[in-house]
């Protein structure tokens, strides 16, 4: 047993599976300056070479998508099925936008009084991609999709604890046929990323994940005057109007919740319900919670995982008490569970009150915070009160209704009668202290790259 920070843990059993040496940096000034060279005839690819190159990255994930979900559930504990979900969802983002950056990227006639003039986008360089464990194929794919498409190179710093889905994806680009350059994966610890925005050769850097790590990344981006994109945590509100179908409410809250143990940015963190159906649906949740079934993620019956590591259960059971200490009244779960692994209780909190911490704090775990409140302005108020700004349900029988409350939520995402989905063709991303900038949709492939005005005579 050796003491590099990259490593695979199986959070089922907390063992050790696999370690990796964490890259010196001779070797990453080779990879950096491969990266470069790479890029000089990367941008001068045809669209069809770079379509090519996506669908079959697509094709191969696909067909390993049992060993890549295996893979994805060995390292972070998520259900094999869910792991296998998220493989099927990055194949599918990798055909998006090889079937659409093309017309995405088209130059764009402007309207101008003197000559003719257009928009032409050009890809800029080597990106810097810094992404999370939660989602270890999918956070990768949105941002090497569309960037490799446009005609960037990518450097990827994935996160510690899933080096071997790391590792797998860059194998992927090179059984489909990458140039050496065009994807290539870090091992390094968080704080060399943020270093590593320094780089001339580095033009841009995007990263998904906490907000300590998105405000270095930004510091570094800010001051070397490079573009950049954060995705980062969410407490999103799901509102449950006095109109809703409370069954149907319910079963996406709690399903919502639970999904991925709870460690999902857009997942319903908050749950505020109109008081006239509060009580029912809080004994429906409950009853709901009885029938979650813990176990090994590996066996389709299980409905909770682990969580994604040890430390990740200490921290969420913290957080849990100290709200409790702070005044919340915790009616079920607050425990880890007893057996091994990282397994923590599923968990509902009420009771909480501005002034608790908890209040404006993301929790990434199977907990539930909820709220009863008077109306629908109250309703939109608690939703807005904390600085995060990512997604958000509104569960209403009338739609108009809810797309009037939709209107007035400060996030980047609003689904309604729906948990906040993850679809290729729409926009994900944030706003306020979620962070800025898109991925996925037209929008994801314009973030890094230069919309260059050309005007003729
Ligand atoms: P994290 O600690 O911020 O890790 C994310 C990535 O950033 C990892 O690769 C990590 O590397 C790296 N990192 C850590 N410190 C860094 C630094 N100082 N400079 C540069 N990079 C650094 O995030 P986490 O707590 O594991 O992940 C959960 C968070 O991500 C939650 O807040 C969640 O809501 C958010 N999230 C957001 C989205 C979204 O789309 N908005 C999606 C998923 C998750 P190491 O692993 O080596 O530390």
């Amino acid at each position: 047993v050796g003491t590099s920070s990259v490593k695979t843990v199986n959070p089922f059993t907390n063992e050790i599976v696999k370690q990796f040496d964490v890259m010196e940096d001779k070797e990453l000034d080779s990879k950096i300056a491969l990266a470069d060279s790479t890029f000089k005839t990367w941008k001068k690819t045809a669209f069809s070479v770079r379509a090519k190159l996506l669908h079959k990255v697509a094709t191969i994930m696909r067909n390993k998508k049992e060993e890549l979900g295996k893979l994805a559930t060995l390292e972070m504990g998520k259900l094999l099925k869910e792991s296998i979900a998220e493989v099927e969802l990055s194949a599918d983002i990798f055909d998006y936008y090889a079937d659409k950056g093309e017309e995405f990227l088209a130059d764009s006639p402007l309207e101008t009084p003197i000559g003719s003039a257009f928009l032409s986008y050009e890809p800029i360089g080597v990106l810097l991609s810094v992404q999370p464990w939660n989602f270890p194929f999918y956070q990768i794919t949105r941002s090497a999709a569309p960037n490799i498409m446009a005609g960037n190179t990518m450097l990827f710093k994935h996160a510690s604890n899933v080096p071997q889905c790391a590792q797998i994806m860059e194998d992927i680009f090179i059984e489909a046929g990458a140039p050496e350059g065009v994807y290539q994966n870090l091992f390094i610890p968080g704080k060399k990323a943020s270093e590593l925005v320094a780089d001339e050769r580095i033009k841009a850097v995007t990263l998904t994940g906490s907000e300590p790590a998105g405000a270095a990344i930004a510091a570094a981006a800010g001051k070397y005057i490079k573009k950049s994109t954060l995705e980062l945590g969410g407490s999103d509100a799901f509102i449950v109007l006095d109109d809703a179908n409370v069954d149907e409410a319910v079963e996406a809250a709690v399903n919502g919740r639970m999904w991925n143990a709870g460690q999902v940015c857009t997942s319903p963190k908050r749950i505020i319900v109109e008081e006239s159906i509060a009580d029912t649906f809080l004994e429906k949740v409950k009853a709901k919670f009885a029938s979650i079934k813990p176990g090994d993620p590996m066996d389709p019956e299980t409905t909770l995982a682990p969580l994604s590591s040890e430390k990740a259960v200490e921290d969420v059971i913290k957080q849990v008490q100290k709200a409790v200490e702070e005044g919340a009244t915790l009616l079920l779960g607050g425990k880890r569970i007893d057996r091994k692994g990282a397994f923590m209780e599923p968990t509902l909190l009420t009771g909480i009150e501005p002034n608790n911490s908890a209040y404006k704090e993301e929790i990434f775990g199977p907990v539930f915070m909820f709220y009863k409140v008077k109306n629908e302005d109250e309703a939109i108020e608690l939703a807005n009160a904390t600085n995060f700004g990512l997604g958000g349900s509104i569960f209403s029988g009338d739609e108009k209704r809810a797309v009037n409350v939709a209107r007035q939520i400060e996030t980047g995402m609003v689904y309604i009668n729906h948990l906040t989905g993850i679809t290729p063709e729409l926009p994900f991303g944030g706003t306020k202290g979620s962070g800025y900038g898109r991925e996925q949709s037209p929008a994801g492939i314009y973030e890094f790259v230069n919309a260059k005005l050309i005007r003729t005579t």
